[in-house]
């Protein structure tokens, strides 16, 4: 028998779980560990909670969370209740598959005023992730800066835009739809440093925003190249610049929603200014190098704002005793290997890029790694080792079963509409297993 230590249930670490079931048949049992008592990781509480479909990818890690091999382990902090090293002792493989949950730092002046904002937090805020349940974001703000133009940035900017009957069918927390109700937001810039060419915003997701019914995407003609250009893009990029291109076009017909959705592009945040909290953004003009890089002008610009949220991407935090790269924010890793024995998955092996599915291959190339560094059989302890060692320290994990009693509560208590009402505290969480 095999053991492997799985950290993290986000779609990395169940991918890997699957794989592993795959290769190794009824030769392996893996313990996938979380330190929420709930699974599932980005699924849950990073997945936008108006994208129903993709978060509909769970069904298949529950499917292989019911082979009798892959166990769900969850309420159990490694670094607190159990360290790495103590399960490399327990496991033939251990496999980082912990994400990238830190916000990659907005090293400008003025960003730790009140008000602005990390991604990970208002996400995890609208998402119901237990540590960000407490944000209380400035929503009498009237004019937000979101500063990227990727795909994080779109899904914040459309949860602020939204209606509540948009919400209709979507698992947004209540904490976070009655604070989005009287939200006063009336104008969200997104801020680019580079240009409409070089956006990382995925065309589905960027075409959501001209079918939203109180707002309206707004670009400038003058931001773009010349249209000729597009056709040297790849064709995911030069759909999303049609539709950037389309929301000019459009623009007349949408005058009538009050929300404006603008694009600033060529636009770098330099600096965050306020009294003791945001009020404004400076930001200074940008062009492109030869090497499609932004660099300053030296031209500046106020933005006046009383909330600013930072898109700019995210990190790994970093686990004591395992290598690390810290420029990538990820652990030091040649294709998911940090050392024979010890893995890495997703985010935590890439850093933060890719869709859900990119994580798929990930976990298959792991297990081929595994297969490769142990042997057949072994006489790692594995799961009663876990076992024995979490009984003794008085940490009570939450099995996969508990999570179908918590996942039956939430359906039970959710508003009309909608498919769940999250438990937003791990205490609460841990009591409705019980119910
Ligand atoms: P991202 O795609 O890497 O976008 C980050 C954005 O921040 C880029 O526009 C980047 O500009 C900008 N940026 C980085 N550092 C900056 C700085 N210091 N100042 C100003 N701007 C800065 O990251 P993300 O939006 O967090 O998304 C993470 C991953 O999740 C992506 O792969 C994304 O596609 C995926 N995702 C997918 C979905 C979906 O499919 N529905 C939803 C959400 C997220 P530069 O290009 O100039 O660096």
């Amino acid at each position: 028998m095999r053991h492997i230590a799985i950290i993290g249930s986000g779609p990395a670490g169940y991918y890997s779980a699957e794989a592993a079931q795959r290769k190794f048949g009824d030769d392996v049992a893996v313990d996938i560990i979380d330190r929420l008592p709930v699974p599932f990781g980005l699924i849950r509480t990073g997945v936008a909670p108006d994208h129903q479909s993709i978060k509909a990818v769970s069904r298949r890690y529950e499917k292989t969370n019911l082979g009798d091999n892959v166990r769900f382990v969850g309420n159990v902090t490694v670094g607190q209740d159990i360290t790495v090293s103590e399960l490399q002792d327990l496991y033939d493989a251990v496999v980082l598959a912990t994400g990238a949950p830190h916000d990659r730092e907005l090293d400008i002046p003025g960003s730790d005023l009140p008000g602005v904002i990390g991604s990970a937090a208002f996400v995890g805020w609208y998402n119901g992730h237990p540590d960000f349940r407490d944000l209380d974001p400035p929503l009498d703000a009237r004019s937000v800066a979101i500063i990227g133009n990727g795909n994080v940035a779109l899904d914040v900017a459309r949860i602020l835009a939204k209606t509540e009957d948009e919400f209709v069918g979507s698992d947004i927390v209540g904490h976070a739809l009655d604070a989005l109700k009287s939200s006063k937001v009336e104008k969200i810039t997104f801020l680019g440093r580079r240009g409409p060419h070089q956006i990382a915003m995925t065309p589905k997701e960027l075409g959501e925003l001209a079918l939203l019914e109180r707002a309206r995407p707004v670009v400038e003609a003058e931001d773009f190249p010349d249209s000729g250009d597009d056709a040297m893009l790849e064709p995911g990029m030069r759909k999303s610049v049609t539709h950037l291109r389309n929301f000019q076009i459009a623009a007349a017909d949408a005058r009538h929603k009050p929300i404006e959705i603008i694009f600033d592009f060529f636009a770098m945040p330099v600096e965050v200014q306020g009294e003791g909290k945001v009020e404004r953004l400076m930001v200074e003009r940008t062009e492109l190098d030869q090497n499609l890089r932004s660099i300053g002008t030296g031209e500046r610009y106020a933005l006046d704002c009383q909330m600013v949220i930072s898109c700019i991407g995210y990190r790994t935090p970093p686990i004591e005793g395992v290598p690390y790269e810290h420029g990538r924010g990820r652990f030091a890793n040649s294709d998911g290997r940090i050392l024979p024995g010890l893995y890495c998955v997703g985010w935590a092996k890439r850093g933060p890029s890719g869709t859900i599915g990119t994580n798929k291959p990930d976990g298959f190339a792991v297990v081929d790694k595994i297969e490769e560094d142990i042997g057949a059989s072994s006489r790692k302890a594995g799961r009663p080792g876990l076992d024995a060692l979490l009984a003794e320290r008085g940490v009570e994990a939450v099995t996969f079963r508990d999570w179908k009693k918590i996942e039956e509560a939430e359906i039970a208590r959710a508003r009309d509409g909608s498919p769940r009402e999250k438990f937003t505290d791990i205490a609460e969480m841990i009591a409705a297993r019980k119910t």
